[in-house]
């Protein structure tokens, strides 16, 4: 079947996999995140496995808007977080939604992976990019993504999931040091504890969790990490 969610721009139907809200992890202040359906990346520490694939409920941006608005009295000082999967693969649907969000007064904040450079997109709300970089040495796909934020000013937010024996060692962190301070030369990383709570999540998927014998990631690892910053 033809997939028209994103030919429906005058309609901006998207898809999502579901709304949470209570988060203080995912932008400033208190949030409500949407988590929306569908990836691009498959990253094998991933924690949200049940947004992989674009599926879920079918909705339009106004009709979420208003759903996420009844929401306003608990997140007043902080906003909405589109996260996923990746935001960004639902163009139409996440600029709608945006716009209207902000247009009612409230902050938007997109969770990215970075893997999709779009102007518009960056420019349409505040910005999380999480750095893919446990299977790869080739960051160059975060140069134009970067590059774009630096032409608009953007003051984004950079994660980094933090896996032992993955992208802890210090050839990694210093590539990932290297790379953030070419474009913004005073910016940390936030770094994630590489955590295995979602491993229920991929039995109940039926679907193997790639990184289940690796251990978890601690404190120190993380204050380890944070040195080369
Ligand atoms: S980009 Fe995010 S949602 Fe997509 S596979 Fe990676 S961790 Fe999961």
């Amino acid at each position: 079947m033809q997939d028209h969610t994103e030919k429906s721009a005058d309609k901006a139907v998207g898809y999502i996999d579901s709304v949470y809200c209570g988060s203080g992890v995912d932008g400033a202040g208190l949030r409500c995140v949407v988590f929306f359906s569908g990836c691009n990346l498959r990253c094998p520490f991933c924690h949200n496995p049940e947004t992989l694939v674009k599926r879920g409920e079918q909705t339009d941006a106004d009709a979420l808007a208003a759903r996420l608005l009844r929401y306003k009295p608990y997140f007043r000082r902080g906003g909405v977080t589109v996260s996923g999967g990746e935001p960004f693969l639902q163009k139409e649907f996440a600029l709608a939604l945006s716009a209207r969000l902000k247009e009612r007064g409230i902050n938007v904040c997109f969770e990215t992976n970075g893997h999709i450079t779009d102007a518009e997109l960056i420019e349409s709300g505040d910005l999380i990019v999480d750095v893919k970089n446990q299977e790869t040495n080739d960051l160059s796909v975060y140069e134009q993504f970067f590059e774009e934020c630096v032409r608009q000013k953007k003051d984004i937010k950079i994660t980094n999931v933090l896996v032992p024996g993955k992208n802890d060692d210090r050839e990694k962190l210093c590539a990932l040091a290297s790379l953030v301070h070419r474009y913004f030369p005073k910016k940390s990383v936030y770094f994630l504890p590489f955590r295995k709570l979602c491993a229920q999540k991929y039995e109940e998927l039926g679907i193997p969790f790639p990184y289940s014998d690796i251990r978890e990631a601690e404190e120190d690892d993380v204050a380890a990490a944070k040195k080369y910053f």
